[in-house]
C-alpha cells in the first residue's frame, strides 16, 4: 500500500508527530492533498476521523512549523509576500517595485484547479475576464464565487499583466474589511485565476445606469454607500495603500445595501515620507476621475484618492453620468487648474456638494482625510423623516401619511423643503409641516437639517434653477438623456479607455470624448538582462543539460484528489499516479523535486528526472528555469542566468523578472 508521491509530505508530517495512522483518513475523507487545504478543515472534520483534540493541537503546531519554516516551497507565496515592507531585496536596483505593507497574512489559500468551475461571464477588465463560478471546498460544500482569469496570450501570460495580476492578489490577500471585496484564494492553473467573493448584483455603475423599470437608487441609500466607501478607503489609507481607480465602475454590490471596493489592479503602496506614489512610466489612469497633481505629475496619494471619492460621489448623484463627458482629455487638466469643477447634480444636497468641493481642493493638503470624511458625511447626510399628512397640493411632492421622506434640503426657518419620497422615489418640494424628522423624536425640526458649509458660489438656497445656471457656467456635461450611451461603457475595465499621464500634451484634433487606447504594447526585452551585482556563489553544483528552446504550455496543475470510484481501499491498492513504478529511490527523488519546485506535477518531476538521468539537482534547476520562463517573456537562457545569479532561489528570481516585465 504505497502512499501517493504527491502527498508524501503529509505522511512525513504525520509521522513526525506520531499521527501516521491518520494519513489515509485525512487524504481520503478530508481530501487534503496540500498543506493549504488544511485551511478548510474544521476541528469537527478531524473529530469525524477520530482524531482527539490533543492530537489536533499537535497537528496544528506541525502545520504552523511547516508553513513558517525557512524552506517554504510555495514560490508564489514568496513572490507575493516579497512585496511586503519587511522583505529586503538588497541586490535589486532602486527601480524595483515598491513594497506593499502587511505581508504576514500571506496567501489566504491556494485553490486546486479542479475545485473551481466557471460559469457565466460577468465582465472583463484590463488583464482578464471575470466569470461567476462555484468553488467546491474539501468538505464538499460549494460556494458561489467570482473567478478572475488572467488573460493569456499565445505564448503564455503577458509579463505586465501578470505583474499587475499578482500585485492585485498580493494587495487583496492582506485585506479584510466589510466593504472591501474579499479574495478567497488563487488557482495556480492555466490560466492563473483569482477566486473572489461574488458580488451578485454587479457594479454600482451598472445599477446606476440600469434602464426603467429598474427604480433609481434612493438618495438615502447613496449616502449610506458613501459612508461605506469612506470607511473602506480610510482602511486602505491606514494600510498605506492608494487605490488610484476609485469610480462607481469599481464598486460592486454585494447586496442591495452593501457596496464593496474592488479592482485593486492599480493599487500602489504609498512610499516615502511624503506619503505619495509617483508613477515611474507610462501607465493607464482614469483621466476624468484624477486629481490635478496626478494628471500633471503622475503623483498619487490618499489625497488624490479623496479627489476621486468626490468624483465618485458626483457619479452617484448624477445617475452614473460620465464626468467631464464631451471635454477632450487633454483639456481636463486645464479646466481643473482654472478651478472649473463638476456641477452639483440636482439630487445632491448643498451640504454634500460642499463636501465634494472640499475633496476637489487644488492643494492635496487642503482636502479632508477619509477618516475625517466619515464624520463629515454623517453630518452632511440628509435627514430622514416621516410624512404626517397627505400632501396633494399642485406642484408639491405627493406623499401620503406614513411615507418615508428623505429631506435633501431644508432648514427650520424655511417652510418649503426638498426631499425624496422613499415609497415613490419621486423628488420635489413639499411643505415642511408635512414631515417630522426621525432624529427629532417625532417633533418638528428645531435645527437646520444640514449643517455643512454652503457650497462655493452657491447663492440660490433651495433653488434648483440656481444650480442649473451654475452648471451651465461650469461647462456642465450635456443632459442625461444625451449622454446615456457615451463612452463610459468603454470605461469598464479602465485600461481600455484611459490614457497615460505621460501622453497628456495637447492633441492636434478636437479629440472628442473617447480617449484612445492606452495600454502600451509591451516591449519584449532584447538580449540578456542587466543584472544587479552578483552575490558570491556558494557551490558548484552540476550543470543541468540545456533545455529545449521551444515554449512549452503553461504547466498544468494536478486536479485535486477526488474520491476515486469504489472504496478507499480500492484506491489504496492502486498504483501511484503517473504510472510510476514503485521504486522507493525514484519515489524519494520525485518527492524531493516536487517539494523543491512548487506547483509542478508528479509527472513533470518524473519527466525532469528522466531527462537528467535521475540527477535531482539538475531536474530541480530545469524545472525552475521552466517556471521562470513561463512567468516572464525572457528566453530560457536568460532565465537560467537570472536563476544562477540568485543562486537558484526561484522566488528572488521571480521578483526580479516581475519587476522588469
Ligand atoms: P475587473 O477586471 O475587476 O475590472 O472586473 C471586470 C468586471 O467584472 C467588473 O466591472 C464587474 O462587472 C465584474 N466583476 C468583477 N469582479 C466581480 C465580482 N467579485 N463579483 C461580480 N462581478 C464582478
Amino acid at each position: 500500500m504505497l502512499p501517493e508521491a504527491g502527498s508524501l509530505w503529509l505522511l512525513k508530517l504525520l509521522r513526525d508527530i506520531q499521527l501516521a495512522q491518520f494519513y489515509w483518513p485525512i487524504l481520503e475523507e478530508l481530501n487534503v492533498t496540500r498543506p493549504e487545504h488544511f485551511d478548510f478543515v474544521k476541528p469537527e472534520d478531524l473529530d469525524g476521523i477520530g482524531m482527539g483534540r490533543p492530537a489536533q493541537r499537535r497537528l496544528s503546531e506541525a502545520l504552523k512549523r511547516l508553513r513558517s519554516g525557512p524552506k517554504s516551497k510555495n514560490w508564489v507565496y514568496k513572490i507575493l509576500g516579497g512585496f511586503g515592507p519587511e522583505h529586503k531585496e538588497p541586490t535589486l536596483p532602486s527601480d524595483s517595485p515598491r513594497h506593499l505593507p502587511e505581508p504576514e497574512g500571506g496567501l489566504k489559500c491556494l485553490i486546486p484547479e479542479g475545485a473551481v468551475c466557471r460559469g457565466q461571464l460577468l465582465g472583463s477588465g484590463c488583464f482578464g475576464v471575470v466569470h461567476r463560478g462555484l468553488w467546491t471546498l474539501p468538505s464538499g460544500k460549494s460556494v458561489p464565487v467570482a473567478v478572475k482569469s488572467l488573460r493569456v496570450g499565445p505564448e503564455g501570460p503577458m509579463g505586465t499583466e501578470l505583474g499587475d495580476f499578482l500585485r492585485e492578489v498580493s494587495v487583496m490577500m492582506n485585506l479584510e474589511h466589510p466593504h472591501v471585496l474579499r479574495l478567497h484564494g488563487l488557482v495556480l492553473g492555466q490560466p492563473l485565476q483569482m477566486v473572489m467573493e461574488l458580488a451578485p448584483l454587479g457594479s454600482l455603475h451598472a445599477r446606476l445606469t440600469a434602464p426603467a423599470p429598474t427604480p433609481p437608487l434612493l438618495v438615502a441609500l447613496l449616502c449610506l454607500f458613501l459612508r461605506q466607501l469612506a470607511g473602506a478607503m480610510a482602511y486602505l489609507g491606514a494600510r498605506g495603500l492608494v487605490h488610484r481607480d476609485l469610480a462607481t465602475r469599481n464598486l460592486l454590490l454585494a447586496s442591495p445595501r452593501t457596496i464593496k471596493v474592488a479592482d485593486f489592479g492599480l493599487v500602489r503602496p504609498l512610499g516615502g515620507a511624503r506619503g505619495r506614489y509617483v508613477m515611474g512610466g507610462p501607465r493607464p489612469i482614469p483621466y476624468a476621475w484624477c486629481a490635478p497633481e496626478s494628471l500633471r505629475h503622475g503623483a498619487f496619494s490618499s489625497a488624490s484618492d479623496v479627489w476621486m471619492f468626490g468624483v465618485t460621489l458626483w457619479e452617484m448623484f448624477s445617475g452614473g453620468e460620465e464626468p467631464w463627458a464631451g471635454v477632450p482629455p487633454y483639456l481636463i487638466l486645464q479646466r481643473l487648474e482654472e478651478r472649473a469643477r463638476l456641477p452639483r447634480p440636482p439630487l445632491c444636497s448643498r451640504a454634500l456638494y460642499s463636501l465634494a468641493l472640499r475633496c476637489w481642493a487644488p492643494h492635496p493638503a487642503d482636502r479632508p482625510s477619509f477618516s475625517h470624511l466619515e464624520g463629515l458625511l454623517q453630518e452632511a447626510g440628509p435627514s430622514e423623516g416621516c410624512c404626517v399628512r397627505d400632501v396633494t397640493e399642485p406642484g408639491a411632492l405627493r406623499m401620503e401619511t406614513g411615507d418615508p421622506i428623505t429631506v435633501i434640503e431644508g432648514s427650520p426657518d424655511s417652510t418649503i423643503w426638498k426631499g425624496q419620497n422613499g415609497r415613490t422615489f419621486k423628488v420635489g418640494s413639499f411643505p415642511a409641516s408635512a414631515v417630522t424628522l426621525a432624529d427629532a423624536g417625532g417633533l418638528p425640526a428645531t435645527r437646520p437639517v444640514h449643517r455643512g458649509t454652503p457650497a462655493r458660489g452657491d447663492q440660490h438656497p433651495g433653488s434648483i434653477d440656481g444650480d442649473r445656471k451654475k452648471a451651465n457656467l461650469w461647462d456642465a456635461p450635456p443632459a442625461r438623456g444625451q449622454r446615456r450611451n457615451m463612452p463610459l461603457e468603454r470605461m469598464k475595465g479602465i485600461s481600455r479607455s484611459l490614457e497615460s499621464v505621460l501622453s497628456l500634451g495637447p492633441r492636434p484634433t478636437g479629440g472628442g470624448s473617447s480617449p484612445p487606447e492606452i495600454r502600451q504594447a509591451r516591449a519584449v526585452p532584447q538580449g540578456p538582462p542587466g543584472l544587479p551585482p552578483r552575490p558570491p556563489l556558494s557551490s558548484s553544483s552540476p550543470q543541468p543539460s540545456q533545455p529545449s528552446r521551444e515554449r512549452l504550455p503553461w504547466p498544468k496543475r494536478k486536479p485535486p484528489h477526488n474520491h476515486p470510484m469504489g472504496t478507499p481501499g480500492a484506491r489504496k491498492a492502486a498504483a501511484p499516479s503517473g504510472g510510476l513504478l514503485p521504486d522507493p529511490e525514484l519515489q524519494r527523488k520525485i518527492m524531493e523535486v516536487e517539494l523543491s519546485v512548487h506547483g509542478v506535477t508528479h509527472q513533470e518531476c518524473q519527466t525532469a528526472l528522466g531527462a537528467t538521468g535521475g540527477d535531482v539537482v539538475s531536474a530541480i534547476r530545469n524545472l525552475k528555469v521552466d517556471q521562470l520562463f513561463h512567468l516572464s517573456s525572457r528566453s530560457r537562457a536568460d532565465c537560467r542566468r537570472i536563476l544562477e545569479h540568485y543562486q537558484w532561489d526561484l522566488s528572488a528570481a521571480s521578483r526580479y523578472v516581475l519587476a522588469r516585465p
